[in-house]
C-alpha cells in the first residue's frame, strides 16, 4: 500500500503525455525499410489516446474501444506513415482482395468500419472481409490488425506491387499467405523478387493451443508444434508463415528482429511504457522487470510495447487493444 501511494507520489501521470500540444495522438512506431522506397511500420502501445485496457494506441475497433479514441489513433498514425490506411475486416479466412480500384469508395481507412462509425451515420459502407490485401498504388498503407497473430508484409520492389497479410493459425491453415503471393503475381509480381518480412506475434514458447489443435496444425506445417513454458503443446505461427512463403516461391526473408530490438532497449526508460506495465496487471509492474522476461522481442506476449490476446486473457481480461502492421511505397 505505501509503495502505491509513493509511485503514485512521484509518477505525475499528467506530465506523461503521448500527444501533442493540441491534444493529438503521437503514435511511437517501428520503422523498416523492407525494399527501396518500401517501408514497413509497427505500432506500439505508446502514442494514443486510448485508455484502461486499450492503452494507449488501439488501432482495432471490434473490441469495444471508445470510437473516438480509434478515430484519433488512426488519423494520426496515417499522418505518421504519410499514407492513407486501408484497413479490412479480418475474420481468419484464406481471402485476400486487390484495393487498387476500390479504394476510394470508403474514405478514410479502406473497407474496416468497425468503431469508427455509428449506424446509419452517412452512406452506408462498404466493408470487406479479407485477412490480406494488394496494392500497386503509392501512398496507400496496407494494415493487418494483431495482438499476436502474425503480419507479413511482401513488395516487389520491380513493379512496386505490395501485399500484407494477417496470420493467425486458421488464418495460415486457411492459406492466406499463398492467397496473397497470387494475387501480387496476378498483377505482375514475381515471386523470386518478392521481400517478405515477419512482424511481432506470438512466439512458439508461449502460444500454448493443446494437442489436438497442435497436432492438425503440424499436419499441415511439417515440425512447428512446440512445448510452451506453460508446459503444454503449442505450435510457431512464424515456422509456418516460412513454410508456406517458400510454397509460394517467396525466398527473400528479411528479419525485422534488429530494429524491433533496439527499439525496445531504446523504449526500456520511456515513462510512458513503464506507466502501462504499473497499471496493465499483465505482468510485474516494473518495467525493467518485463524488459528482463523477454527472451524474444518479436514475441508480442512478452515484449510490453505490443498488445497481447494471449497475455490479456491470461491477467483475466476479455478484451485488449490491436497493433496495426503496415506496408506503404512512397
Ligand atoms: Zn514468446
Amino acid at each position: 500500500m505505501s509503495d502505491e501511494q509513493y509511485d503514485d507520489e512521484i509518477l505525475d501521470s499528467s506530465k506523461i503525455s503521448s500527444t501533442d500540444r493540441d491534444g493529438n495522438p503521437i503514435p511511437v512506431t517501428i520503422p523498416i525499410a523492407l525494399a527501396p522506397g518500401v517501408t514497413v511500420v509497427y505500432t506500439t502501445r505508446l502514442g494514443g489516446l486510448s485508455t484502461g485496457d486499450f492503452g494507449n494506441c488501439n488501432l482495432g475497433g471490434k473490441s469495444g474501444d471508445d470510437p473516438a479514441a480509434v478515430l484519433s489513433n488512426r488519423v494520426a498514425l496515417a499522418e505518421a506513415a504519410g499514407a492513407r490506411l486501408s484497413l479490412v475486416s479480418q475474420v481468419h479466412s484464406g481471402i485476400a482482395v486487390d484495393v487498387d480500384d476500390a479504394f476510394e469508395i470508403n474514405t478514410p481507412f479502406g473497407f474496416d468500419v468497425s468503431g469508427t462509425r455509428t449506424p446509419g451515420d452517412g452512406d452506408a459502407p462498404t466493408v470487406k472481409e479479407a485477412d490480406g490485401q494488394v496494392t500497386s498504388r503509392s501512398g496507400i498503407a496496407l494494415g493487418m490488425f494483431a495482438a499476436d497473430c502474425l503480419p507479413v508484409l511482401l513488395a516487389d520492389p520491380e513493379t512496386g506491387i505490395i501485399g500484407a497479410c494477417h496470420c493467425g493459425r486458421r488464418g495460415l491453415e486457411n492459406g492466406v499467405i499463398g492467397a496473397t503471393v497470387e494475387l501480387m503475381k496476378l498483377k505482375g509480381a514475381d515471386p523470386s523478387r518478392i521481400v517478405a518480412t515477419l512482424g511481432p506475434r506470438i512466439c512458439g514458447d508461449c502460444y500454448e493451443v493443446g494437442d489436438e489443435i497442435a497436432d492438425k496444425f503440424e499436419k499441415r506445417f511439417p515440425l512447428t508444434k512446440t512445448t510452451t513454458r506453460f508446459g503444454g503443446a503449442g505450435i510457431d505461427i512464424a515456422e509456418a508463415a516460412m513454410i508456406d512463403l517458400a510454397f509460394a516461391g517467396v525466398s527473400k526473408v528479411v528479419d525485422s528482429m534488429p530494429r524491433v530490438h533496439a527499439a525496445t532497449q531504446y523504449l526500456d526508460h520511456d515513462p510512458e511504457l513503464a506507466e502501462l506495465c504499473r497499471t496493465d496487471g499483465e505482468g510485474p509492474a516494473s518495467l525493467d522487470e518485463r524488459i528482463e522476461g523477454i527472451s524474444r522481442s518479436m514475441c508480442t506476449l512478452e515484449n510490453p510495447l505490443w498488445y497481447s490476446h494471449r497475455r490479456a486473457a491470461l491477467a483475466g481480461k476479455t478484451h485488449e487493444g490491436r497493433m496495426l502492421a503496415l506496408i506503404v511505397r512512397h
